[in-house]
């Protein structure tokens, strides 16, 4: 078949390959001029095979009086009149209660274990090179309340196979030796050995090369697709606005959090709201941590992606076409330095980024066909874990794609 793939961020590349590999004709779309230049650009760099929370959850509903009142520097929500929003919200809301969030907790992890062995298999296959490393994880708990409720949720883990263990501070400081000049708060912390890190936007730019190279992807960059075309009541073409439609017999759209610019012909657009990001990377210096960190306070990410030292956090809802605020780089900036002082000083070399995570209110991304035309596919709404979930969204949505044709 010859298949259009909208969108070269990590689902979008792991998708492609996974097609092409499978035999079909991949034409890789982007409007961007190179992979990986989206949500999958700067983010926290975490595989989280283990942890997969959704975001929805009991312990958030604890916390929104304080972040709907403005208390929480990590967060912050725009309410507007908008009825795609305030369905989001809603169905959002009913995703709180324990089953609900356990639910879809789970089916995450399910999935993050599909990507986990598919990763594997790919690196089999070729040598990629993005900071790949299997660097574990801290997360970190501020205080006895918080961490005796880590505590359940690593047991209902370990029923699921997973390898999580409760750490004193001693403990975890044995771990990654850095904590011990940590300035936040310890009560304890859960320590996941098996966690990857790896730099997304380099594992787009290498493994489309590769796709391009062993399977005859052919990419086509600096395209933005405005729609499709229909024949027969069946997708027929893909349309740009300066450029000749493209014939295929199907598209998956994998347009991460502009999955909405598409919103026309796709349904399924109005289930994924952008939660905007931001993220600071540095160099590394020796005194920096190795393993990678969540201050489950402050909701941020310390990851060491090879000579590179990056924090990531706050999450922010926002117009959709609001852009990214240059503010909220000195607040991720302040949360970290008041936790690991003297790396984030706004040094000359410092990359400042910021995306949006496509967030479903369950957290479980879209993998189906399009209830829009049929021979059209949604692979998206991974929100703040489509790096950990692109491989085994790619092989899923290879599953759905072989079964209906
Ligand atoms: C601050 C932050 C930290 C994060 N940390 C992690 C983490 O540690 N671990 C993790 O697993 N996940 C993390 N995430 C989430 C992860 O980055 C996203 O879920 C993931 O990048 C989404 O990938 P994607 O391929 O769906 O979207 P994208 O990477 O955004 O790719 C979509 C692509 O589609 C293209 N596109 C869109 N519309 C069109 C169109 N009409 N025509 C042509 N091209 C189009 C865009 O140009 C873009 O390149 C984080 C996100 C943020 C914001």
């Amino acid at each position: 078949m010859r298949i259009a793939v909208i969108g070269a961020g990590v689902v979008g590349v792991a998708s492609a390959y996974m097609l092409a590999k499978a035999g079909h004709a991949v034409t890789l779309i982007d409007a961007e001029a190179e992979p990986g230049r989206g949500a999958s650009a700067g983010n926290a760099a975490q595989l989280s095979w283990a942890y997969g929370d959704a975001m929805a959850s009991p312990s958030l509903l604890k916390h929104l009086p304080g972040i709907v009142a403005g208390h929480d520097p990590a967060f912050r929500v725009r309410f507007r009149l908008d009825p795609d929003f305030m369905i989001w919200g809603l169905r959002f809301l009913a995703n709180m209660p324990d089953r609900r969030w356990w639910s879809n907790t789970s089916a995450i992890l399910q999935l993050a274990d599909e990507s986990r062995r598919e990763l594997a298999a790919l690196l089999a296959e070729a040598p990629l090179s993005f900071d790949y490393r299997v660097a574990g994880k801290l997360h970190l708990y501020p205080d006895a309340a918080s961490f005796s409720r880590a505590g359940p949720l690593v047991e209902r883990k370990r029923l699921l196979g997973l390898d999580q263990r409760l750490l004193s501070r001693a403990q975890a400081e044995e771990v990654e030796p850095v904590l011990k000049s940590y300035q936040g708060e310890i009560a304890g912390a859960v320590h996941t050995p098996g966690d990857a890190l790896g730099d997304a936007a380099a594992f787009c730019r290498e493994l489309t090369g590769f796709a391009v190279a062993r399977y005859g992807v052919e990419r086509l960059f600096g395209a933005k697709v405005a729609g499709f075309e229909r024949y027969k009541d069946r997708l027929s073409a893909v349309k740009f606005a300066d450029r000749d439609a493209l014939g295929v017999d199907a598209a998956v759209v994998t347009a991460g959090p502009l999955i909405r610019t598409l919103a026309a012909a796709l349904p399924e657009a109005a289930c994924v709201q952008p939660v905007r990001g931001y993220s600071l990377t540095v160099e590394w210096r020796d005194g920096a941590p190795r393993v990678s960190l969540t201050d489950v306070k402050r909701k941020l990410a310390f990851a060491a992606i090879g000579v590179r030292l990056r924090v990531a956090g706050l999450a922010d809802i926002e117009r959709p076409d609001a852009g990214f605020d240059t503010d909220r780089f000195a607040v991720l900036r302040d949360m970290a330095n008041s936790v690991l002082p003297g790396y984030f000083t706004a040094q000359a070399g410092e990359a400042r980024w910021s995306g949006e995570r496509p967030m479903t209110p369950s957290s479980q991304p879209i993998i189906a066909p399009s209830r829009g035309i049929p021979g059209l596919y949604v692979n998206g709404g991974h929100g703040m874990l489509g790096w950990t979930l692109a491989m085994g969204s790619a092989r899923r949505l290879l599953n759905i794609l072989s079964s209906m044709t």
